[in-house]
């Protein structure tokens, strides 16, 4: 069943908040807010056909849109609050529209996400959020990282990208595993709640939303400094591991994004707290290599050096 824009907006987007500080929320020509602290701000993008496949359910639609704002707030080390959201679809189609909402609200209510807006558009099928957060401590820069300091990965990597082979090439087999990979896909885990405590022990950040090697050579470039890593520490689970020869793994932790995970260095010193804080939120956090002095990434496999030929995801 179809329905028009106002009834959407009222029936799929509006949902009430107790958040004092949101002063107008959905309803005027724009939202207010009040913050006495800090605001960390990020916007990401979901196209049909260029970030995600034409069938993936409504609600791993809604439920990635807001999931890669959340991680790019996480990698800074701040909470998320409020956000917008602009979406365009080809036609009001109810069923489509509540399970994105449905994937959209799950995910915003577990992080207290408060929706406070969005323009609603007849187009391709495209989504947009912006996300705002607040800080409560120092933030967690790309730009503040120091040589010797330990790189380390939260979660395992791969994955996503795994997820995505899979998806294109529609085995005829279906499995436990390929599932697994999937749902990193679908639904990727955006790091809050780590991040926020790894920001107390770490000095830099990046989450890994175009490849490991894309993305940590962004985050040596900011630091001035390189790094070395090694293959035979990465963080492969044992989904992709079962799933994929060694090369094809390795292939989709170095340069296959969409994870969502983050990469993160912290001095030597704080290994202990850091250990600490990965066991009681029983998420591994991995020491995959160090930052060094130059301004590469090098890449060790078996104490060997290892020839990386793979890119990062690039629009243009
Ligand atoms: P305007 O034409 O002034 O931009 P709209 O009709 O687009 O107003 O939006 C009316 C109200 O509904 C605004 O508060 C806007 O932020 C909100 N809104 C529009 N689309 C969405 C959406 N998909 N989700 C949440 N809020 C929305
Ligand atoms: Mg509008």
């Amino acid at each position: 069943m179809n329905c028009n824009e106002f009834e959407i907006i009222k029936k799929y987007f509006t949902k009430n908040s107790l958040d004092k500080d949101i002063l107008q929320g959905i309803g005027d020509d724009a939202a207010i807010i009040n913050s006495n602290k800090s605001l960390v701000i990020t916007t990401d993008t979901l196209i049909e056909g260029v970030h995600f496949p034409k069938d993936t359910p409504a609600e791993a639609v809604g439920s990635r849109a807001l999931a890669i704002n959340l991680s790019d707030i996480a990698s800074m080390g701040a909470i998320p609050k409020w956000c917008t959201i602009s979406i365009s679809f080809p036609q009001a189609n109810e069923e489509w529209i509540s399970g994105f909402s449905k994937g959209f609200f799950k995910l915003a209510d577990q992080y207290k996400v408060s929706l406070i807006g969005g323009d609603t558009n007849k187009g391709d099928l495209s989504v947009t959020v912006h996300l705002i957060g607040q800080l409560n401590r120092k933030p967690l820069l790309r730009s503040g990282g120091n040589i010797g300091d330990d790189l380390y990965i939260t979660g395992s990597i791969g994955d996503a990208s795994a997820g995505l082979d899979i998806l294109n090439k529609k085995p005829l087999l279906d499995n436990e595993a390929y599932s697994f990979l999937v749902n990193r896909f679908y639904y990727p885990s955006p790091r809050i709640i780590e991040c926020n405590e790894i920001s107390l022990f770490a000095n830099s950040a990046i989450d890994i939303s175009d490849g490991l090697v894309s993305d940590l050579s962004h985050l040596c470039n900011s630091s001035s400094c390189g790094a070395e890593i090694s293959i035979d520490l990465l963080p492969l689970s044992k989904e992709l591991s079962i799933s994929y020869s060694s090369n094809d793994a390795i292939h989709f932790a170095l340069s296959g994004g969409d994870d969502y995970e983050v990469c993160f260095s912290a001095p030597k010193s704080n290994r202990k707290d850091l250990d600490k804080v990965s066991r009681k939120l029983k998420t591994p956090f991995t020491r995959i290599g160090q930052l060094m002095t130059g301004s590469e990434v090098k890449i060790l496999y078996k104490n060997k050096p290892y020839i990386y030929s793979g890119n990062g995801y690039k629009h243009f």
